[in-house]
C-alpha cells in the first residue's frame, strides 16, 4: 500500500485511541475537581466524598494501568511455564471475589505437565480479564467452568464458560474496538488487551456466545515443545 496512505491511516488512529483516553480520563477528573470544590467549601462533604474519589481515583489508575499493558513493549520476557498451575493460580486469585457475588467457579483441569512459551503475568491477565468478565455477566450469581484440554500435539485449549447474559452478534463484532464497553463503570480495554496479549503469544481465540443463555470463549495457545 502507499506509504503516504499508510502513515495517515496510522495518524487517524492514533488521533481515535488519544480522543478515547482523553475522553475516558477526563469523566473521573471532572467529577473528582467537582468533590475538591464541594470540600473546600464544607468540612461536612469530605465524609461523603472520599469514598466516591477514592473510587474515581482507582478507575483512573485502572484505566492508566490496561493502556500502559497495550503499549508494552512485545519484547517481554518468555517462559516455559506449566499452564494448569498457572490457572489454578489465577483461580485462587479470583475466587475471593466469585464467593462474595454468588460465583462458583467450577475448575476442570485434568492435565497436567502442559508447557506453553509465555509470558506468565501477562498470560494471567488475560485468564483473570475474561474470569473477571464472566462474573459480571452474571449479576445474580451462576456457575463458571475453566477447563483445560490439549486440542491436538500443538496445542492446549482453555475454555472459560459462563452462564451470563450472553453477547449478541453485533456486540460481538464490537469487541476489542478501545473502549467498547457496555458496562457503567467499564473501561473497555480488557478484550483489546486479551487480544494483543493472545496475538503475541501465537494463540488465538474462539468466541461463543447467546443472548440470555451465556458465554463461552476459547483460548488456545501453542505447546511448548520438550527442548
Ligand atoms: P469492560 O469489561 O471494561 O466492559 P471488556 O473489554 O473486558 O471491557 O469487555 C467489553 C464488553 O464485552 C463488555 O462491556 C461486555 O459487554 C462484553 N463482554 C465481554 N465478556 C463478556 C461475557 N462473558 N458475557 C457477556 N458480555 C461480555
Ligand atoms: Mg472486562
Amino acid at each position: 500500500k502507499d506509504e503516504l496512505l499508510r502513515k495517515s491511516e496510522k495518524l487517524s488512529i492514533a488521533g481515535q485511541l488519544a480522543a478515547g483516553i482523553a475522553h475516558e480520563i477526563r469523566n473521573p477528573l471532572t467529577a473528582l475537581k467537582g468533590f475538591v470544590h464541594l470540600m473546600s467549601h464544607s468540612e461536612s462533604y469530605v465524609q461523603r466524598f472520599l469514598p466516591i474519589m477514592k473510587e474515581e481515583l482507582e478507575r483512573i489508575e485502572l484505566i492508566i494501568s490496561e493502556l500502559l499493558m497495550l503499549a508494552k513493549p512485545q519484547a517481554t520476557q518468555m517462559k516455559r511455564v506449566d499452564l494448569g498451575l498457572l490457572l489454578k493460580e489465577v483461580l485462587v486469585l479470583i475466587d475471593a471475589q466469585a464467593i462474595l457475588q454468588n460465583i462458583v467457579l467450577e475448575p476442570n483441569i485434568r492435565e497436567s505437565y502442559c508447557y506453553i512459551q509465555c509470558d506468565p503475568n501477562q498470560i494471567k491477565q488475560i485468564f483473570i480479564n475474561f474470569i473477571k468478565n464472566a462474573i459480571e455477566a452474571m449479576p445474580q450469581g451462576g456457575m463458571i467452568g475453566v477447563e483445560m484440554g490439549v486440542q491436538d500435539e500443538r496445542e492446549i485449549r482453555v475454555r472459560i464458560t459462563d452462564q451470563g447474559c450472553g453477547i449478541s452478534e453485533a456486540q460481538l463484532r464490537l469487541l476489542g474496538e478501545p473502549f467498547y464497553s457496555t458496562k457503567e463503570a467499564g473501561t473497555g480495554l480488557g478484550m483489546l488487551v486479551s487480544y494483543k496479549i493472545i496475538e503475541h503469544h501465537g494463540g488465538r481465540i474462539r468466541i461463543e456466545s447467546s443472548v440470555g443463555h451465556g458465554t463461552t470463549i476459547e483460548v488456545f495457545l501453542p505447546l511448548a515443545g520438550f527442548s
